[in-house]
């Protein structure tokens, strides 16, 4: 198990934005969870669970944390296959643009929706990201968590809870984070499978700032409208503080143009939060995991329970 000293965490996240934590892991086998927890409470460290930074926004400046990424190998594998269903199964850290591809050459359908989402596959699952129709917890076998009080333990579909952009592992408490999973995909042809992911992409494109440094969507759709389309009525589109902004090709996406802060992120986010409350009445929650170690929960405000952190 490697340790990796001072990673700049403005480099692990799609937003670029994000201090120097006091050490990164990446773990290589299931020994290594064991080896890298004494590793954090001998240093006094924060546990923070780290996929591919998509959906982040992290404080600045000196962080208390200690980095660890799931495994990422070995690569995707047929678990087991009927004519009807195949179950698969991946590492938490193996990127999901790859496992889509993946998908396609083995002739799997179930996730092409998911086309453009630039997670891991264990942030995927601990978000539940979703598109086009489709999201990863409705493909959800099993799922491979570790816990200090556990180790590493599968727990089965009945065993765990997920609804919009989120998810949870019962009876884990707090204290979990994503292994490896299983997912359960129905066979299709390769040809319409790439088809699909084309059109999804296209799509993204044209609707998107996909080549943009951002963190995804940064509220949840409330019941109401899209969130969108709540803060575009309320001339958040383009809005920026400094060298953050909220797009002006997707009023839901904050990018950071250059430079930006994660006080010029939260600043935003406070002050579409308080405009869409005064003139719409909706009261929007952020999708976007703000990370903030002077906070009490690292989560996104408003998410119920911490995922994949360790208080
Ligand atoms: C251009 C762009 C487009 C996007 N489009 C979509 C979209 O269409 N649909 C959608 O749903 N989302 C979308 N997102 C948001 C984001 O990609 C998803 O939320 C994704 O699931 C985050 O995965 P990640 O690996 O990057 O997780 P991270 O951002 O690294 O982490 C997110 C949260 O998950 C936790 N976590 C990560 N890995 C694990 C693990 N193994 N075990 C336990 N907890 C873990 C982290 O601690 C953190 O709380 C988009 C983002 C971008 C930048």
């Amino acid at each position: 198990m490697k340790i990796l000293s001072r990673p700049n965490l403005q480099d692990r996240t799609w937003l670029g934005i994000g201090g120097v934590a006091q050490a990164e892991v990446r773990i290589e086998q299931p020994g290594d969870w064991e080896r890298w927890f004494r590793f954090v409470q001998r240093e006094g460290l924060r546990p923070l669970t780290l996929g591919r930074g998509s959906n982040l926004l992290l404080q600045d400046g000196d962080l208390p944390f200690c980095v660890v990424r799931p495994p990422a190998k070995p690569r995707p594998e047929v678990y087991s296959r009927t004519n009807e269903r195949c179950v698969v199964r991946v590492p938490a850290g193996f990127p999901l643009p790859g496992l889509l591809r993946w998908l396609q050459d083995h002739g799997l359908a179930g996730l092409e929706g998911l086309s453009g989402i630039p997670a891991d596959v264990g942030g995927a699952v601990a978000m539940n990201a979703g598109s086009f129709g489709q999201s990863i917890g409705q493909c959800l076998h099993r799922v491979r968590c570790w816990t200090p009080r556990t180790g590493l333990v599968w727990l089965s579909g009945t065993e765990v809870q997920y609804a919009y952009r989120s998810f949870r592992p019962l009876g884990l408490g707090r204290e979990w984070i994503i292994h490896e999973v299983e997912l359960v995909l129905s066979p299709a042809d390769g040809a319409f499978l790439k088809q699909k992911r084309q059109e999804v992409l296209h799509r993204k494109r044209q609707t998107q700032p996909v080549d943009a440094r951002t963190c995804g969507c940064t509220f949840k759709n409330p019941p109401q409208a899209p969130a969108g389309q709540l803060l575009d009525q309320c001339g958040m589109r383009g809005r920026k503080v400094g060298g953050v902004g909220f797009s002006s090709l997707h009023a839901n996406f904050l990018i950071n143009s250059g430079g930006g802060s994660f006080a010029q992120a939260i600043e935003l986010i406070a002050e579409a939060k308080r405009r869409v409350r005064d003139r719409c009445g909706v009261d929007l929650d952020p999708e976007v995991q703000i990370i903030d170690p002077c906070r009490s929960s690292p989560r996104g405000e408003g998410s119920p329970e911490p995922i994949g952190e360790m208080p």
